[in-house]
């Protein structure tokens, strides 16, 4: 798709405030892609360090449109908290700057290279990975998931989609826009609900967040999502009973294992994200020196 002529011709952008960043300061190269209501870009600095980036351009109009205006400030808040430099993660998405114009508001992101891992999956043989590979990205995404909630953020829509591949093949949590702070997230729960479980408060406990990535590991391994059904009410009722099941070629008994005390109804019964860590499943990979294994080549 041909770069729209306002993000190439932009001599006429204007910098909202000296230290504030514009569309003058980058070459946009192409598209990349679109969301519902956002094109994103790859683009390149025009100085310092020219560093490519990923540049997503949400238009106002279909924003107020779509009554997405919560969804975009959540997704700035929380990328602005964890791209802070003492809140980096190398598995999560980086927010260098944010700006806008009169049409639209601009994200500038790190920039993943080959794109979202299940359009990766996808092309594989069979449509799922090999299990060493789907170990690997399990892992990665379990590292940036604790340390998310580390912060007090809960991402709230993990899944393969969301997890971006960049050039060196290691991946990049993303889309940020259901993400809450924990803070918050307990009081609307406190609101609905009498009892919390206080269990919810420290990361160690917070298994309740944590099945995401057991489905995202099972999607990994098998190319589909355990509670898959015919209409969404239909999953609904399977998650509400955790009704999935394991086809008989399912590739390895410890992932099986790993995925049975994930996925259970009873929170209480459910492994922390400490004893995930430790399952059986993980053994041969180092969460410390996570940055230090070779990511699979996929791509
Ligand atoms: P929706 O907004 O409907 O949920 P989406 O999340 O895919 O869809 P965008 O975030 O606008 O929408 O992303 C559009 C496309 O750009 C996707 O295919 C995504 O993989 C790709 N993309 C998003 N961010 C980056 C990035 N930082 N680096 C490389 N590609 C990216």
């Amino acid at each position: 798709m041909e770069v729209p002529l306002n993000l190439k011709n932009t001599e006429n952008a204007r910098r909202a405030a000296p230290n504030m960043k514009c569309l003058a300061d980058f070459v946009v190269e192409k598209e990349i892609g679109e969301g519902s209501f956002s094109t994103v870009y790859h683009a390149r600095e025009k100085e310092g360090e020219k560093r490519e980036i990923a540049l997503k351009v949400c238009l106002k109009k279909l924003i107020l449109k779509n009554k997405m205006v919560t969804y975009i400030h959540r997704e700035k808040e929380a990328l602005a908290l964890l791209s802070r430099e003492e809140n980096a993660h190398p598995g999560v998405v980086t927010l260098f700057a944010t700006f806008q114009d009169a049409e639209s508001l601009y994200f500038v992101l790190s920039y993943a290279k080959y794109g979202d891992l299940v359009s990766l999956i996808q092309k594989q043989p069979d449509a799922k990975l090999k299990v060493d590979d789907a170990r690997y990205y399990a892992a990665n995404l379990l590292s940036a998931l604790e340390h998310i909630h580390k912060l007090g953020i809960i991402h709230r829509d993990v899944k393969a989609d969301n997890l971006l591949v960049k050039h060196d093949g290691r991946i990049l949590l993303t889309d940020f826009g259901s993400s809450k702070f924990l803070k918050d997230y307990e009081k609307d729960t406190n609101s609905n609900e009498s009892s919390v479980p206080s269990r919810r408060r420290s990361f160690v406990g917070t298994a309740f967040f944590v099945t995401p990535e057991v489905l995202t590991l099972y999607f990994f391994l098998t190319g589909n999502y355990p509670f898959d059904d015919l209409s969404e009410y239909l999953v609904f009722k399977r998650i509400q009973d955790v009704l999935y099941r394991f086809s008989d070629d399912f590739p390895d008994e410890n992932a099986r294992d790993f995925i049975e005390k994930v996925l259970v109804k009873e929170q209480k019964e459910r492994l922390t994200s400490d004893q995930m860590k430790r399952h059986q499943f993980f053994e041969s990979m180092d969460f410390e020196n996570l940055q230090e294994i070779e990511p699979p080549r996929i791509y």
